[in-house]
């Protein structure tokens, strides 16, 4: 089945241990004949992604608001690059797009689209798996404290909502699986 898999990541680091994670899962993607919807930028693990899908064979659909062209370097070789107005146009076409959101490290812009899906999916508002790969460590200071809070904070059933997996073969296995 082919699927189209919405990938948040970074756009600043350029650590070789990042970059290459964000490559194993453009291949990933890219030899089980699926599709990348991603930020459309061209930078640090953003760009790595979307390289190594189109590498592999896969299609790359980048969504970019017209103020990030430069900032983030808009990927000219994508198959599909839409430019949109606003942030808001950006993250609903993406979300159209896909039929599963995996997030790899990143900063405050990666962290703000997981959080936005996340929390949609455990409110029932869509039913498309989200799925955090980091075999990095990258989130288990955010993670132990969302899980450390007092209750009533964050239910159970919001944290087991966003499905954590440490390797990448993991992390595509759980983006086909419904819910
Ligand atoms: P960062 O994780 O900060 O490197 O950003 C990764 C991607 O998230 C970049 O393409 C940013 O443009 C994007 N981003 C930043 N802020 C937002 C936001 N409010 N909503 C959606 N995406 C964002």
């Amino acid at each position: 089945m082919t699927r189209a898999i919405c990938t948040y990541c970074a756009s600043g680091p350029v650590e070789e241990s990042y970059l290459e994670l964000a490559s194993q899962v453009g291949a990933g993607l890219a030899d089980r004949g699926w599709g990348l919807v991603w930020g459309g930028g061209n930078t640090s693990m953003m760009g790595a992604v979307a390289r190594a899908t189109r590498r592999g064979g896969g299609s790359t659909v980048g969504v970019i608001p017209k103020a990030l062209m430069s900032r983030e370097r808009a990927d000219r070789d994508a198959d599909e690059l839409l430019v949109t107005d606003t942030m808001r146009e950006r993250k609903r076409l993406m979300d159209e797009r896909s039929d599963a959101f995996l997030t790899l490290p990143g900063g405050l812009g990666t962290l703000e689209e997981l959080m936005e899906v996340w929390t949609s999916g455990y409110l029932g508002m869509h039913d498309r798996p989200v799925v955090l790969l980091d075999p990095l460590g990258h989130y288990d200071g955010l993670l132990s404290w969302l899980q450390e809070l007092p209750p009533g904070f964050v239910s159970q059933q919001a944290l087991q909502h966003l499905v954590i997996t440490r390797d990448v073969e993991s992390a595509l296995q759980a983006c086909a699986e419904p819910l």
